[in-house]
């Protein structure tokens, strides 16, 4: 078995691991840092962000303002000394990204543009066109490359953390183009390893979004927070799942149901505002959260539009005018043309809700620390409780950067004066996880394939843990989803070779998804309220007594998970009405 040893090891080269990257070798130029990422770092998901990414900028907005937006656009579930460090630091991290090259939109005058987005009183969100995260990612990764301490491990995927002497010490990785056992022994190890959309059937994410980092730490022994909040983004392209951006709406976009009536107006967003004129934080600047409820109530009430993609609803764009579409939405309009055979000059767009992002993920603290020493997680594979309940569009880009730096800083902190890892324990530990592989290879009584128990883990989820959810239909997700488990050990590998064995990425995928899914579920089930994106149709009140209070999900092995809370860190915003009526302007 190979062995690397560095000074930290990081899991994921999105945009929060190349942003811990670029702050770790900032901060000391002699530190040795691995970058593991199981595709090339351009392909990560971020690449694929469209909308911005937000940040106070304008003389007319304030960081109180931006604060109580994430606050009340997360229902009151984010920590808020979390809140109010983020919202200070993202406009520095965004001049950061701009000074080492990324084109934002611009003003006339030469000062940076902003646009509204979903849930902001203000415009603040940062553009690059609709190509945002591309623009973020490129100006990153080009970043890295000056740093010669930045030693990177394309196409490496990683497996198991190694844990000795109660610390976190590196993590083992299956090189993919020989199938080698990498191990990697390391002082610090930080997660960036992103979402885990791919556990449901219909996602705008990309299919490696398969929540690895999660179950990786999950395992290890760190609580999953908050699992229970997964993000709908009301816009999706209903054949392909791909996302047309909030900033379609943000732009002016406008949604219509089957009788051409703007129908967000009757879910507590109205009145109607102006065509073309949108007025921030209401109609169709609504929350994601609320925006995708409203979907599922006109689909109960017939109010939908059927079309050989399933029920929809419309989004019209005609009247921002060409110029408009192909200066700020040129993806849009590519994506509408490409999949769907709709120009959204011409014509409305068939869109649904569709699962985009999920706000909980490995727990962290503010300075992106987990309960296991030696171990970091930053981006959307954590949960640093700045979402809460429900993510507003364009603060995700912004967490990558800010707590991906935190993530870094707090890793360099740890390692001052740490004895080297004890290779030989570290190698021990390694061999038991290259066992589990092997295990793989040699088993021959299975029976279960990795399509077939994805497809039930996916129907499951769709069908019991959707927009809505109730006891019923969770008691059932989490039935399944144990039984999916268990039928997991016999999960059999078609493709016994060594050379980019795709099914066997696809087995551990499968594997890191379920665990996942089991705490997302064993989550919902537990929370007896309705908050944000978890909203439940037999309690269908905010119950803050109760429930003002983080999941927290532990991982037992084979038996059924366990859920216990963490308080919310409330210090300036009570908890109080949402209100997206236009009352507030
Ligand atoms: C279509 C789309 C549009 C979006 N638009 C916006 C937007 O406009 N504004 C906004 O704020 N947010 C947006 N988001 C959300 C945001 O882009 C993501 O939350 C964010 O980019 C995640 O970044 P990350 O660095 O945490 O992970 P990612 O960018 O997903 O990177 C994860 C990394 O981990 C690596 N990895 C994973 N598992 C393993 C493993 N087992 N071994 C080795 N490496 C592994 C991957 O290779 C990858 O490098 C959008 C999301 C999507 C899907």
């Amino acid at each position: 078995m190979k062995i690397v040893n560095v000074d930290v090891a990081i899991v994921g080269a999105g945009g929060a691991g190349l942003r811990a990257a670029i702050a770790l070798a900032q901060t000391d130029p002699t530190l040795k840092i691995a970058l593991i990422s199981k595709v090339y770092p351009m392909r990560s998901h971020t690449c694929a962000a469209e909308g911005g990414a937000a940040g106070v900028i304008k003389a007319d907005d304030s960081f109180a303002l931006h604060f109580d937006d994430t606050v009340g656009g997360g229902d009151w579930l984010s920590d808020q000394d979390c809140v109010a460090y983020f919202v200070k630091e993202a406009p520095k991290e965004l001049t950061q990204l701009e000074h080492w090259g990324c084109p934002w939109n611009r003003e006339p005058n030469g000062s940076v543009a902003v646009r509204p987005f979903g849930g902001m009183k203000k415009q603040r969100t940062w553009f690059a066109a609709d190509k945002s995260g591309f623009h973020i990612l490129h100006t990153l990764f080009q970043t890295t490359l000056q740093f010669p301490s930045i030693s990177r491990f394309d196409e490496y995927f990683a497996i198991d953390l190694l844990v000795d002497e109660g610390r976190c010490q590196g993590l083992t990785a299956i090189e993919m183009c020989s199938g080698m056992m990498t191990q990697f022994h390391a002082k610090s190890v930080i997660m960036a390893g992103g979402g885990a959309g791919r556990i449901f059937p219909f996602s705008t994410n990309g299919a490696i979004k398969t929540g690895d980092a999660m179950a990786m730490a999950y395992r290890a022994g760190v609580p999953l927070k908050d699992m229970e909040f997964v993000q709908y983004h009301p816009t999706g392209l209903p054949n392909t799942g791909s996302l047309l951006t909030e900033a379609c709406r943000g732009e002016g976009g406008v949604m219509l149901n089957k009788n051409g009536r703007r129908y967000l107006q009757d879910y507590g967003m109205g009145p109607e505002t102006p065509l073309g004129k949108p007025e921030l934080k209401t109609m169709e600047l609504g929350p994601r959260d609320r925006v995708s409820q409203a979907y599922w109530h006109e689909l109960q009430k017939g109010n939908t539009v059927s079309t050989p993609w399933g029920e929809c609803v419309m989004l019209d764009m005609r009247h921002l005018g060409e110029k408009v579409i192909n200066e700020r939405l040129p993806l849009v309009r590519e994506l509408a043309i490409a999949y769907l055979g709709v120009d959204i000059v011409k014509d409305p767009v068939p869109i649904r809700p569709v699962v985009h992002y999920m706000m909980g993920g490995i727990s962290t603290n503010m300075q992106a620390e987990t309960v296991l020493p030696g171990l970091f997680a930053a981006g959307e594979c954590a949960c640093v409780s700045l979402n809460g309940a429900n993510r507003l569009g364009s603060n995700s880009l912004v967490e990558l950067l800010v707590f991906g730096k935190s993530a870094a800083l707090s890793a360099f902190a740890y390692l001052q004066e740490l004895p080297a890892p004890n290779a030989k324990a570290l190698t021990a530990l390694a061999e038991q996880s290259q066992g589990r592989i092997r295990a793989l290879f040699s088993r021959t009584d299975g029976a279960e394939s990795v399509a077939g128990l994805r497809k039930e883990m996916m129907d499951s989820m769709e069908k019991n843990v959707g927009i809505y959810r109730n006891e019923e239909g969770l008691k059932e997700a989490a039935q399944v989803i144990e039984n999916l488990r268990t039928r997991y050990q016999k999960v059999i590998l078609t493709d016994k070779s060594n050379v980019f064995n795709t099914d066997l990425f696809q087995v551990l995928e499968l594997g890191s998804m379920l665990e996942c899914a089991s705490a997302i579920t064993v989550g919902a089930l537990a929370r007896k309220e309705s908050r944000g994106a978890h909203q439940r149709l037999d309690f269908v009140a905010r119950d803050d007594e109760n429930f003002l209070c983080h999941s927290m999900v532990h991982f037992n092995g084979d038996q059924n998970p366990t859920v216990d809370y963490l308080d919310v860190v409330i210090t300036q915003s009570p908890p109080g009405v949402r209100d997206y009526s236009g009352a507030h302007s």
